[in-house]
């Protein structure tokens, strides 16, 4: 039987890695993205990095939600929760920095909050309190846009809007393949948002940009699999799309979830924390669901907002252009108790991750 033991034998990671040292050239960096707080996650606990070859590079990229999330967004739940909407969000959400402070700060200022562990939690709150306006500030990539978009379409709620902060992976993946500084060399590409898209709408990488890509899982051997099969494809010199994650993506991803994400969205150009705007990025409602659009309802306009503080690199950070210890906010100004940056609040966020993990070690 396959556990997840399996893919943290020591063993067959040193084999790996021993493949992966032999394929690789002497010469020149090669720059691995990767594009999954999960995966940033297992590549620090488990020291994948130190496993590899010193000229291969994993870099993080904008895997996290909650990192790109732009201030204008917090900024207009903020305003929402001033007027007395209850505004309900996952946890990390609260503590994402707006232009001047979080939606923690308007809790303790008295605003009604509240965390919620999925849509649903939002709907029945909305349910249970029909004399009262509820917001559910819906983030995160294609892995959560399902839940959104199926209490969207049950329009359970009448009391209860969406502020919709959804994005897609692919286009910003296509922003970083075309920076020419980064001089990326192949994307890891993430599981989670996989299994709902699948792994068709990663054929632009090798195609277009000449990127071996590869969808991996979440544990260290699939990790590494992934680098190994990254770097043969380079020393063969043919570029292509590849699958590590079968046991958890299929090629065409879950079709029902896209469909339903389909039927409530539309794709549309949006801000990316760190980022600017990046086109075909982002979900917005369609307009047979205009009355269920937060923005609209509680006449809130969305402005642009300081997504940066001064000295914070997190623009830097989610680009992998710098690790987070060069960020001179890095465990002084900024810490996961006290996080200045958007990239110190979640537990997928580049800085979070370094500092209990890397920083630990
Ligand atoms: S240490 Fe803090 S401010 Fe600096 S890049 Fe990381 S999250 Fe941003």
């Amino acid at each position: 039987m396959v556990t997840s033991q399996s893919y943290r034998d020591p063993e067959m990671a040193k084999r790996v890695a021993d493949k992966i040292n032999a394929l690789t050239p002497k010469n020149g960096v090669i720059k691995i993205c990767h594009v999954c707080g999960t995966h940033e996650w297992t590549i620090s606990h488990f020291g994948i990095r130190s496993l590899l070859p010193s000229n291969i590079e994993v870099i993080a990229g904008p895997g996290c939600p909650v990192c790109i999330l732009p201030a204008s967004e917090v900024d207009a739940a903020i305003q929402m929760a001033k007027k007395g909407i209850v505004i309900t969000c996952f946890g990390d959400v609260l503590r994402v920095p707006g232009s001047h402070g979080a939606l923690l700060d308007a809790k303790a200022e008295g605003a009604d909050i509240r965390i919620v562990y999925s849509t649903s939690d939002a709907v029945k709150m909305a349910q249970e309190e029909p004399q009262k306006e509820f917001v559910f500030f819906a983030v995160g990539f294609e892995t959560t846009a399902p839940s959104t978009a199926i209490e969207v379409g049950r329009k359970a709620a009448k009391n209860l809007s969406f502020l919709v902060s959804h994005r897609v992976v692919p286009p910003a993946m296509e922003l970083l393949a075309k920076m020419d500084d980064l001089q990326l060399k192949g994307f890891i590409a993430p599981g989670h948002v996989s299994t709902i898209i699948g792994v068709e709408p990663y054929a632009v990488f090798p195609q277009k940009y000449g990127l071996p890509t590869v969808v991996a899982g979440f544990e260290p051997l699939d990790l590494l699999f992934s680098v190994y099969m990254i770097v043969k494809q380079l020393s063969e010199g043919k570029p292509r799309l590849e699958n590590e994650y079968s046991r958890g993506v299929s090629w065409q991803g879950n079709v029902k979830a896209q469909r339903l994400i389909n039927e409530a969205f539309e794709v549309v150009d949006g801000k990316w924390r760190g980022l600017g705007v990046i086109p075909n990025s982002t979900l917005a409602l369609k307009d047979a669901y205009s009355s269920f659009d937060a923005l609209k309802k509680h006449s809130v306009p969305l402005v642009d907002g300081v997504d940066s503080q001064p000295g914070c690199q997190c623009h830097l950070v989610v680009v992998g252009k710098i690790k987070p210890p060069a960020c001179p906010l890095f465990l002084k100004a900024c810490t996961p108790q006290n996080p200045v940056g958007a990239c110190m609040v979640s537990m997928e966020g580049t800085c979070r991750v370094w500092a209990k993990t890397v920083n630990a070690q």
